[in-house]
């Protein structure tokens, strides 16, 4: 007699560290009774080529692909989706029949919440222009707004993305001069451990009315999120981007909807948020 085969997914970076993708995903398959399992793969960048060769002939069934990788994987893949091409960088592998095909989710988890809102923007302002924010500003740009700025620390980094995406730029220290109806937080400021007082937007900038989403999650309630509530403005925690981004990878491996709150709850034990 011989076992069941499982169907084999995992997640592939360097270092890997923590990752709550395991926990997220063998939970999901457990609760459709799917047999399958998801490991953690570290993967140096001088083993990626071995990796992708073991995914074409193991096969390995999906995978989730984070730092380093995102941007050299592209090269091992048949096919690459509008939304990773937009990014320039995937974070999911998948079939497509014999092809492998490079996503990436992290577009759709950013807008699923202001989908969710019915949110039109028309001005947002993006702060921070690392590798969370080339996601954010397809995603914007996916959902047709037509008025974006950055502005980050750095000011050459946020002249690079502008000029790829065709956006504009403001110094970190003019932004609280743009009138905008969302304001995105793609930094780490407000993360919990040595950033958690930090806030990349002062509570006197709030001024009109407007949307303020953090990309952060934990903790849920940030210190931009906080002030921004107190001023009035709607808010969105960053576990609704990082729920959606994991359950868009689940359903591009299995079909199925992992539920949001499902997602939530699990994030939020395993945080102890
Ligand atoms: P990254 O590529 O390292 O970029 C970080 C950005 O934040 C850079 O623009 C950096 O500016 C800026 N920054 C860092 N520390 C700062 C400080 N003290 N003051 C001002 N600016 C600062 O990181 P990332 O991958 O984009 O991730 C950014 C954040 O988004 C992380 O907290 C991550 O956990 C979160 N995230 C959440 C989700 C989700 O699903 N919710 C998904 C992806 C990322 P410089 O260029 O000047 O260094």
């Amino acid at each position: 007699m011989t076992a069941p085969q499982k169907k084999l997914y995992g997640i592939i970076g360097h270092p890997l560290g923590h990752t709550m993708s395991p926990a997220l995903h063998n939970s999901g398959f457990n609760m459709f009774s799917l047999q399958s399992v998801y490991m953690a793969f570290p993967t140096p960048p001088e083993k990626l080529a071995d990796f992708m060769k073991s995914f074409r002939t193991v096969p390995i069934h999906g995978a989730s692909v984070t730092i380093p990788h995102k941007e050299t994987v592209m090269r091992y893949v048949d096919k690459v989706t509008p939304r990773a091409s937009a990014v320039g960088a995937v974070n999911t592998l998948y079939w497509e029949k014999d092809l492998i095909v490079g996503d990436n989710t992290d577009v759709l988890g950013f807008m699923a919440p202001l989908k969710d809102k019915k949110n039109t923007s028309k001005k947002a302002l993006v702060l921070g222009a690392g590798g969370a924010a080339k996601a954010v500003l397809a995603g914007l740009q996916e959902l047709g707004t037509s008025d974006i700025t950055i502005c980050n620390r750095t000011l050459q980094r946020a002249e690079k993305l502008a000029a790829t995406f065709k956006v504009n730029t403001i110094t970190w220290d003019e932004r609280g001069s743009v009138v905008a109806d969302l304001v995105i937080n793609t930094t780490p400021m407000g993360m919990a451990g040595e950033h958690v007082n930090e806030t990349p937007y002062l509570a006197e900038m709030f001024t009109e009315h407007g949307v303020a989403y953090d990309l952060v999650y934990n903790p849920l309630e940030t210190t931009f999120l906080r002030a921004a509530k107190e001023a009035g403005w709607e808010t969105i925690d960053g576990l609704h981007m990082f729920a959606a981004q994991g359950a868009e990878q689940f359903r591009l491996w299995t079909g199925k909807k992992l539920p949001h709150d499902h997602i939530r709850k699990l994030v939020s034990n395993l945080l102890r948020l």
